[in-house]
């Protein structure tokens, strides 16, 4: 008889975990709070608009890394258009000084060498480590709990070229990297790379993917690509509940066997894993009885991703000409709420995807970091019409900014959508709304929390709560590790179910 999965979760990683469980035999059934699959990677329709949220760089978008591998198991990568573009981001200061930063690492390198000669030996050593790691591949074939040791002593094998860059650049933070520099504009560049509180390596690494054309864009963005997913999944028969809140993990004798809904209906199963946030997994639906020392000291003193102010506006006119990654520093700070001055703003312009935007018109988003979501929640909860006047504020600085920067955005913005941290909480549930879960630090190093808790049997936790620094492919990995588990556990063989080519994966509505 065929085993019983329920999934609690629908982002990438329960998706992951449902489709390669139904390769395998299993009835796999998942559950969200959301319409759609997906999680955090999605999109949503303002308009004619698309706003899009999440993939910026899809690790794996291209066969010279062994990602590739792996999402081709689920989907038809070579159906899929992806855009690699040719700059990581453009940084300038208020003198419109700018550095290009290219993802061709000969190109970045005569360009850095350019802007900043007096950083040349630092400059070097940053792109030799980069095109180092371009040949470094993740072991992502196995997971560990099931590897045998062939595959292990392979594993170690392929590293062992790559310890000392691996070493060297994992113990020291971007923000500490980028004060290694002189010029001030490049100082600017690296540390805003990604988080500055992750070490400089997985920069490191990100542009070396990116270099070898492994990291692009996958043109329909987020939810598009998360469809994908969940069509293949529907395909093998898994079945998806939308709008639905679990609240408690059922347990009898240290076996988990069920779930009870918010709305009071109960399913059971042989196995539950959860792959939605972390926090409320183990203190809510479990109600803190499995908490093992090591989680309670990441849920204490853990770095989480910040939470987001995210602004969208449709424009009605094309920006062709205008970075579509772009970092600028602003003339003075904007006071996003009472924690949170911004020096710089991060802004995307969509100009690269036509599917987001009607023809002539143009998709801008804009990141804002904020880790206060007490004060958005507390808006949103009890000063509804604060919380409204103050996205409305947002939103209006956000275009006047833009306007300066780019030059007549204003008079064509005919949509404007802002999300807060108060969104993020409500639609995903992350604990402080945080956008990616677990940072790494050099603390944390790249290791992942256990995906199994200690007297608790058939229940297994995936997704960017256990696979610390989160995105995208790490939680599809973590999803299929998790799958491996339950096979092995049932002594099945792991099989991958390879999709058909061409039309059958549709982009057709879940
Ligand atoms: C703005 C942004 C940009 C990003 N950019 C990139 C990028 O460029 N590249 C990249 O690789 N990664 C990126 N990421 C990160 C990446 O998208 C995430 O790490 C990854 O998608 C997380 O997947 P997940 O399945 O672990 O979690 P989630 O996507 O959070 O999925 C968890 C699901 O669980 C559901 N859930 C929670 N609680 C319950 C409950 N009680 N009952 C039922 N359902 C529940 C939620 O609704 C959610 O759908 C970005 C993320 C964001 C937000």
């Amino acid at each position: 008889m065929r085993k019983k999965v329920l999934i609690i979760g629908g982002g990438m990683a329960g998706l992951s975990a449902g489709t390669y469980l139904q390769m395998n035999g299993f009835d796999t059934e998942i559950f969200d709070l959301n319409e759609t699959p997906g999680g955090v990677c999605t999109a949503w329709k303002r308009g004619d608009y698309t706003v899009d949220w999440c993939i910026h760089w899809l690790v794996g978008s291209g066969p010279a890394d062994s990602f590739y591998e792996r999402w081709s198991e689920l989907v038809d990568m070579d159906h899929l258009e992806i855009v690699d573009h040719e700059e990581y981001c453009r940084i300038e200061d208020l003198q419109g000084n700018q550095i290009h930063f290219f993802t061709d690492l000969d190109r970045l390198r005569e360009e850095l060498l350019k802007k900043a000669p007096e950083d040349a030996a630092k400059i070097d050593e940053f792109i030799l480590a980069c095109k180092k790691l371009t040949l470094f591949e993740m072991p992502n074939e196995q997971a560990d709990e099931v590897a045998n040791l062939w595959y292990k002593m392979k594993s170690i094998w392929k590293v062992m070229p790559f310890l000392g860059t691996l070493g060297k650049f994992s113990q020291i933070t971007t923000a500490d990297y980028a004060k290694e520099f002189k010029n001030p504009l490049l100082r600017k560049a690296i540390h805003n790379l990604f988080e500055p509180e992750i070490p400089i390596l997985f920069c490191m690494l990100m542009l070396g993917w990116m270099h070898k054309k492994a990291a692009g864009y996958p043109v329909g963005g987020s939810l598009n690509f998360s469809r994908r997913i969940g069509n293949r999944y529907a395909e093998l028969g898994g079945k998806f509940h939308p709008s639905v809140r679990v609240e408690e993990i059922l347990v009898e004798n240290g076996k988990a066997g069920g779930i009870r809904l918010m709305n009071g209906k109960v399913h059971t199963g042989d196995y539950v894993i959860s792959a939605a946030d972390g926090h409320s997994t183990l203190y809510e639906m479990l109600d803190g009885r499995f908490l093992t020392p090591q989680f309670q000291k990441f849920y204490e003193r853990g770095v989480t991703f910040p939470s987001l102010l995210f602004v969208a506006l449709g424009v009605g006119r094309t920006l062709h000409a205008a970075p579509h990654s772009y970092l600028f520093e602003l003339p003075k700070p904007f006071q996003v709420d009472p924690e949170t001055e911004l020096n710089d703003l991060y802004v995307r312009v969509h100009n690269y995807d036509p599917t987001l935007a009607p023809f002539g018109k143009t998709l801008i988003t804009v990141m804002m970091e904020t880790r206060n979501h007490h004060h958005w929640m507390k808006l949103f909860q009890h000063e509804p019409l604060r919380y409204e006047a103050e996205k409305q504020r947002i939103a209006e600085q956000v275009i006047k900014i833009i306007d300066n920067q780019l030059g007549d955005v204003a008079s064509h913005v005919e949509m404007t959508d802002v999300a807060t941290p108060a969104t993020i909480i409500a639609y995903t549930n992350n604990w402080k709304g945080s956008f990616e879960g677990w940072l790494i630090t050099p603390e944390t190093g790249f290791r992942q929390l256990p995906n199994t808790l200690p007297g608790l049997q058939n229940f297994y936790m995936c997704g960017q709560w256990v696979a610390i620094g989160g995105g995208v492919p790490t939680v599809m990995l973590s999803g299929r590790n998790v799958a491996q588990m339950i096979c092995k556990k049932e002594g099945k063989k792991f099989e991958i179910v390879k999709p058909k080519t061409g039309k059958s994966l549709s982009e057709a509505e879940f």
